[in-house]
């Protein structure tokens, strides 16, 4: 296979001249930290979202937003919080660092989403709270998650780390819970290099939120140093370290510029992608749904051995070696060491998480991958596939 072309990098952000030039001025203008392009990223957020400027609080990842959020909900230290089998260790980790227990859910395996029929199975009098996750950018099921909820009287937090653009009946996700939590990572749709954004139902939530984010010191206390004058600030909570910069906010404003071009462009790819392999022995991700907008974060095949003659791990080998970085979203939560001595999961508990984690392999969607570079991809996967 031809190797002498340079290696495509797995989720590698696609930066324009616009936020470099952006990051140039904040640094040149010696406001670096949390300030006005903090406070116009918030605005931008806002608006993109549909909602008003104070249901949004930037904050430096989406663990943190999580976290916060978590903390913000009020939840009692027995408190068990159902979230899906198929994420990121850090929906799970937010869970436990805000004293409450996580507890996995198995997924859909067509969807990959949580299996809200199962949750009913995990029910308990401790249980308070639910954190869904759109996985992919493909949205849950809000009609039926949103109605599980007030059944049982949960909070919702939304893990949107996946689903910026994504619309359910057209409403956008994070606005369904209590609260929505964003990503603005190096691979996410919207990058700041680390970045989060908490969206929340109740302004009185955000304002928590920023104090939260802030040491726990007293509303506007990023402010303390502007030329309106010195200000004493109050500690009223102990709180985190966990504000946006302005330097991330420099390119995060751009970035959400483009949020719609760099969608379209994903689409394209992902649909290709998804033609072009209608024919090989994998499983494809669904289409989206009727009546929702799919964020296109990831593009998923499943690497059956059995069919393809092949492993997931072989497959991931191949091509690394052809120069094509791939991914894997994710090993099933229950897998790991850390939580199968803490809580006692057991992966065979799962079997859908853990046989999608056991074959899943995303490829490149970035924005900025060429024409050429996605037909390389196109032709290395169905070379590696056809039987
Ligand atoms: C990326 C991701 C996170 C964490 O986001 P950070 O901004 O890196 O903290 C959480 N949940 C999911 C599903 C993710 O993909």
């Amino acid at each position: 296979m031809a190797n002498d072309q340079p290696f495509i990098v797995f989720g590698a952000p696609d930066i324009q001249s616009d936020e470099i030039e952006e990051v140039v001025a904040s640094l040149q203008a010696r406001w670096i930290g949390t300030g006005p392009k903090v406070a116009q990223f918030e605005r931008d957020f806002a608006a993109y979202a549909g909602v008003a400027d104070n249901r949004v609080a930037a904050v430096n990842s989406c663990t943190a937003a999580l976290h916060v959020s978590m903390i913000a909900a009020g939840l009692p230290q027995d408190a068990e919080v159902l979230t899906t089998a198929m994420t990121f260790c850090a929906t799970a980790n937010a869970i436990i660092h805000a004293g409450a227990t996580p507890v996995p859910v198995d997924i859909d395996p067509d969807t990959l989403n949580i299996d809200i029929g199962r949750a009913e199975q995990h029910i308990t009098p401790h249980t308070r709270a639910i954190v869904p996750v759109h996985f992919a950018g493909r949205p849950c099921d809000m009609d039926e998650l949103m109605a599980f909820a007030d059944r049982h009287d949960l909070l919702v937090i939304e893990d949107c780390a996946h689903a910026i653009e994504s619309e359910w009946r057209g409403k956008r996700m994070g606005t369904f819970g209590n609260f929505g939590c964003f990503s603005f990572y190096a691979t996410k749709n919207v990058v700041t290099g680390e970045g989060g954004l908490v969206l929340a139902r109740s302004n009185d939530d955000i304002d928590r939120i920023k104090v939260l984010a802030l040491h726990g010191m007293s509303k506007d206390a990023w402010k303390r140093f502007s030329d309106d004058g010195y200000r004493h600030y109050d500690v009223v909570e102990a709180g985190f370290k966990y504000n946006m910069m302005d330097l991330q906010a420099a390119l995060g404003i751009h970035q959400l510029r483009r949020v719609e071009t760099s969608h379209a462009r994903r689409e394209t790819i992902w649909k290709l992608y998804q033609d072009a392999f209608t024919d090989l022995p994998v499983s494809r991700p669904l289409d989206p749904a009727a009546d929702t907008r799919h964020a296109f974060h990831l593009y998923t095949l499943r690497i059956d051995a059995a069919r393809c003659g092949l492993s997931r791990d072989e497959f991931i080998d191949r091509m690394t070696a052809a120069g094509i970085g791939v991914g894997v979203h994710y090993r099933s939560l229950p897998e790991h060491t850390y939580y199968q001595e803490q809580f006692g999961w057991k992966a065979d508990d799962y079997p859908a998480a853990k046989a999608f984690g056991e074959q899943t392999v995303s490829l490149p969607l970035g924005p900025g991958l060429t024409d050429a570079e996605v037909g390389r991809i196109i032709d290395t996967v169905s070379g590696l596939l056809e039987r």
